[in-house]
């Protein structure tokens, strides 16, 4: 089951999208369903934090030269990041170096706190294609990440929440203006789902909705003003997103 959120005449919707129309309540037109291609798809998601995680692909930290981490390295987005499939996202003025960084995201079901890795999945909902765009320069200058993720559109999210996957070894991409820059399998994770979901819900208490974002594979590069980026996750889809000047 694919999960949506989507505006039609100027209401917000939460609805199912299948056979290319997204069905929510009676009133919508033709039975509570309308076409996808008359709706704005908005991020599927509504969070209460957005959770991710630094260096978890092998091919990523070799081409780091950096060591595996003994704990997942965790850092948070605020919400105001976020952004829908096909939104801009907005090159800060007080970057020269914005990155794309293709990520697979996992969405919280149920209230979780100190929970067990082999009770993890009770908790997962769904996922997600997430880009962690980073002002790479911030990034290194600041020393920690807050600024440089966390400017407003620097997580775009979406197309929508596949409830119906394996997520163990998928193939993930990311392609600028056409060109794929990054090419990797999940399988190739440091850290498994399960493992985050055990490790994390021992910090915080994961609430329905939020966002856990599984760490980036190597191929990571800048965008311009006027660059298209897609991320695209096999059995969930493609979230393809414009780079505008502030
Ligand atoms: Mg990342």
């Amino acid at each position: 089951m694919k999960i949506v959120r989507f505006v039609y005449k100027d209401r917000i919707y939460d609805g199912i999208l299948e056979g290319g129309y997204v069905t929510a309540d009676m009133s919508l037109p033709a039975k509570g369903k309308v076409a996808v291609r008359d709706v704005r798809l908005l991020p599927p998601v509504n969070p209460s934090k957005i959770i991710l995680v630094g260096l978890n692909y092998a091919d990523h930290a070799e081409e780091l030269g950096m060591e595996r981490p003994l704990n997942p390295i965790i850092f948070l987005k605020p919400t105001t990041a976020l952004i829908g499939p096909e939104d801009a996202i907005i090159y800060p003025e007080a970057s020269c170096r914005v990155d794309y960084e293709a990520e697979l995201a996992v969405v919280i079901k149920s209230i979780a706190r100190k929970v067990k890795r082999s009770d993890a999945a009770e908790h997962i909902l769904g996922y997600t294609c997430l880009n962690d765009v980073t002002a790479r320069d911030i990034q290194k200058s600041d020393g920690q990440w807050t600024r440089a993720k966390s400017f407003d559109t620097f997580s775009p999210i979406g197309p929508w929440v596949e409830t119906d996957l394996d997520p163990s070894d998928l193939k993930i991409t990311a392609s600028l203006n056409g060109e794929m820059k990054q090419s990797s399998r999940t399988s190739k994770f440091i850290f498994d789902i399960p493992y985050l979901i055990e490790f994390i819900s021992g910090v915080m208490t994961l609430l329905p909705g939020d966002v856990i974002s599984t760490g980036t594979p190597a191929g990571i590069g800048p965008m311009l003003p006027g660059d298209e980026i897609t991320i695209d996750i096999e059995g969930i889809g493609k979230l393809t997103n414009h780079v505008r000047k502030g």
